[in-house]
């Protein structure tokens, strides 16, 4: 595999003497106005610049995955995506900020949250907001993220950058912190989809350390066929829609044939992965007693109750609720009724897009709204909140490879697409987004690290 784009640039640059260093101290600099990184480190190896989701272990370094819970844990072993890039001479450049341990949207459920780089007063997305925003402000660098519900399309949207989520199972978990381990999916962000194919085919494959990873050849099957499910329109914002519709004037002119079809099944993604999404988080966060893992009380004196209230009231808010309904859907009064209905629905799903997918992508915009104002998003309640996920979710529920590439930009603000194809076939997916690339030219409005 050889280098391309933005990796290979860098690597062919001659580079002053002291410019890890300076890059290191712009970064820091930049970080106290966006927020993309909870840590930074003290000193940068030579190497092209990656970064690190907060829920993903580095060796030696805090990892919090912004929570309170976790404040001071340092892992003693790197995660084995960040082993693998590593050791082919990438540099870790620091720990970005994400929603508490991936459970948001928009980037706000964290200390500071994390700035939009097209305008401040914005979310960046979420659950990997730093890690879009950090791609979005460093001219040379990709982002190992993570999704489980679309963390990593709907930032990259909002941001402007590329975003990859590969099949579920392409890419070892090993040292990730999990949110819910049957949908939890390492993947990429980048400013170009070169990059993102490069350090995939390095991340990639089977790892002894996680049984659910597996080494099964990736797919390159194009197709000029794309499906777009009505569904996933209706709600979308007006100027979006416009927007999307020209997308693919533009896509028919370079030779797809589209077609519109009806999927109502798309209808129950949303219900059905936050039941089945908060069913696994809510045993995921047993662990964190205060015993083993956790927050420390230490006071062994305190009775049962008022030892675990007080080693768990370090979750936030949203943290607490999934908790809650997550423990509640599972209750045996009830599991028949929502969380095995939702498990038989999540299979239905995937026969029905699968069908769909044998021979066309399925093409949607990634996010119903633009990014909308910090302020905004803090009105929400917690459905309309969920509510805004419902066109990331599908291919995530059903393990599909999917990529977010920006497409247009509106009042400013960029807007992604999101295109979906079969299981393993994730090479499909780069194929498309480089014909995009070659004939659109994405914006920018920091260089951090240009040479
Ligand atoms: N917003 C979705 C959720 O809160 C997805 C987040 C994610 O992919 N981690 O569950």
């Amino acid at each position: 595999m050889e280098e391309e784009g933005y990796i290979a640039d860098f690597n062919g640059i001659e580079k002053p003497g002291d410019y890890f260093h300076r890059l290191r101290d712009e970064i820091q600099n930049y970080n106290e106005k966006f927020h993309a990184f909870n840590f930074i480190p003290e000193k940068l190896e030579e190497g092209f610049p990656f970064s690190v989701k907060d829920n993903i272990c580095v060796k030696g370094v805090e990892t919090t995955a912004s929570s309170r819970i976790l404040s001071g844990y340092l892992p003693p072993f790197d995660a084995t995506v960040v082993r693998r890039v590593k050791e082919k001479g990438f540099s870790f450049i620091g720990k970005t900020n994400m929603d508490e341990f991936g459970f948001g949207s928009f980037g706000i459920n964290t200390d500071i949250s994390a700035r939009n780089p097209f305008d401040e007063d914005r979310v960046a997305g979420g659950s990997s907001s730093g890690a879009a925003v950090a791609t979005a402000l460093i001219k040379y660098h990709i982002a190992i993220a993570e999704s489980t519900g679309g963390s990593i399309s709907n930032p990259a949207s909002f941001c402007g950058v590329v975003g990859f989520t590969p099949t579920y199972g392409a890419v070892s978990r090993y040292g990730l912190i999990d949110y819910a381990n049957s949908l939890d999916k390492i993947g990429l962000m980048a400013r170009s989809v070169k990059d993102i194919e490069f350090v995939f085919d390095i991340m990639k494959g089977k790892d002894e350390h996680d049984s659910t990873s597996v080494d099964r050849k990736i797919e390159n099957k194009k197709s000029r066929k794309i499906t777009v499910i009505d569904e996933m329109i209706e709600g979308v914002d007006e100027d979006i829609k416009r927007s999307f519709d020209s997308l693919l004037g533009k896509l028919e002119t370079q030779g797809y044939k589209i077609s519109h079809i009806s999927l109502k099944e798309i209808g129950i993604s949303g219900p059905v992965y936050y039941i089945i999404s908060m069913a696994e988080a809510s045993t995921n966060l047993a662990k964190f007693s205060g015993f083993k893992y956790g927050l420390k009380v230490e006071d062994f004196s305190l009775d049962y109750n008022t030892f675990f209230t007080n080693a768990r009231d370090a979750f936030g808010e949203e943290a607490k609720r999934r908790i809650i309904l997550g423990t509640f859907v599972r209750a045996a009064s009830v599991r028949a009724r929502y969380y095995q209905k939702a498990l038989s629905l999540r299979a239905l799903l995937i026969r029905k897009m699968r069908e769909i997918l044998k021979d066309s992508y399925i093409l949607s915009p990634t996010m119903p709204i633009k990014a909308p104002k910090i302020k905004d998003v803090e009105k929400l309640t917690p459905v309309q909140n969920y509510m805004l996920d419902i066109l990331t979710i599908p291919p995530n529920l059903c393990g599909f490879p999917h990529i977010s590439f920006p497409y247009d930009y509106i009042d400013g603000l960029p807007i992604g697409a999101q295109v979906i194809t079969d299981h393993f076939n994730d090479k499909a997916l780069f194929s498309f987004v480089e014909d995009w690339e070659n004939n659109f030219t994405y914006k920018f409005k920091y260089n951090l690290g240009e040479i």
